[in-house]
C-alpha cells in the first residue's frame, strides 16, 4: 500500500462522505491478504521500513486499514500482512476485545475512521489466544485473577458464554465468536461507524490468524 503523507481529515462528516482519492475497503483487504500470502510463503518484501520512509510521514498519516488485534507477541500485524510504516492503524489489546465498555478501544477505532478516513476495519483474533484460554478457564473454575486481569477476562465472557455446549473445539469456537462479537459491535457503533458502514464507505471484517501456518482466514 502507498503510505501517502496526506490530508489530515478534520471532521467525521468529511470522513463519512464517499472517499474519491483513496483505495476502497475491498482493494485494501485484497492487498492485506496478498501480503499475508507472501508472509506464508516466506516471500515478504518488507516494504517501507527505512528512515526515508518514516520521515515524510511526520507531515501526516493516511493509513489504509485499522487492525484490532491481540497484544500477543506472536501476532505483529505489519509483519504478518507484509506492510510498512504508515499503512496500518493498529489497536492491540489482549484478546482483541472491542466491547464491554472498552471506550479506549472503540474511541481509537472511531478516530481512525472519522479523522483519518480509513476504509477498512479488521478485527483479528488468533489461534491459541492466551486471553481467551484464561477467560474459559476463569468461567469454568471461577478462579480469582489478580489486578485488572479479571476485568479484561470479564469482557470476554460473552464470547465464552456463546460457545458453551457448541460442537467442535471450544477454544477455536470462542476465538471466532469473540471476533464476530467485535465485528457486530463495530458495525452498529453509533455515531461514527454505523452510518459509514451503512453508506458503504467503511467495511468491517473479522479474521483469525493461525500461529502454525501463518495464514489469516476471514471469518465474517
Ligand atoms: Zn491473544
Amino acid at each position: 500500500m502507498a503510505a501517502v503523507p496526506a490530508l489530515f481529515r478534520s471532521s467525521a462528516t468529511e470522513a463519512a462522505s464517499p472517499s474519491s482519492d483513496g483505495p476502497s475497503a475491498d482493494e485494501v483487504l485484497r492487498q492485506l491478504l496478498e501480503g499475508n500470502q507472501r508472509f506464508m510463503k516466506g516471500e515478504t518484501t518488507g516494504p517501507r521500513r527505512k528512515p526515508e520512509d518514516f520521515r515524510p510521514l511526520a507531515a501526516g498519516q493516511r493509513p489504509e486499514a485499522i487492525i484490532v488485534g491481540c497484544a500477543d507477541s506472536r501476532v505483529p500485524p505489519e509483519l504478518i500482512f507484509d506492510q510498512g510504516v504508515g499503512d496500518l492503524f493498529i489497536v492491540r489489546v489482549a484478546g482483541n476485545v472491542v466491547g464491554g465498555g472498552g471506550a479506549l478501544v472503540k474511541g481509537s477505532i472511531e478516530y481512525g475512521v472519522a479523522e483519518l478516513g480509513v476504509p477498512l476495519v479488521m478485527v483479528l483474533g488468533h489461534s491459541e489466544c492466551g486471553a481467551i484460554k484464561a477467560a474459559i478457564k476463569h468461567m469454568d473454575d471461577r478462579d480469582a485473577l489478580p489486578g485488572a486481569i479479571a476485568e479484561l477476562v470479564n469482557r470476554l465472557r460473552p464470547a465464552v458464554a456463546k460457545t458453551k455446549g457448541m460442537p467442535g473445539d471450544r477454544l477455536d469456537n470462542t476465538i471466532r465468536a469473540n471476533v464476530t462479537l467485535g465485528v457486530e459491535t463495530l458495525r452498529t457503533l453509533r455515531p461514527v461507524l454505523a452510518p459509514a458502514v451503512a453508506g458503504g464507505r467503511v467495511r468491517v471484517v473479522g479474521a483469525v490468524y493461525d500461529l502454525r501456518t501463518g495464514g489469516v482466514v476471514l471469518t465474517t
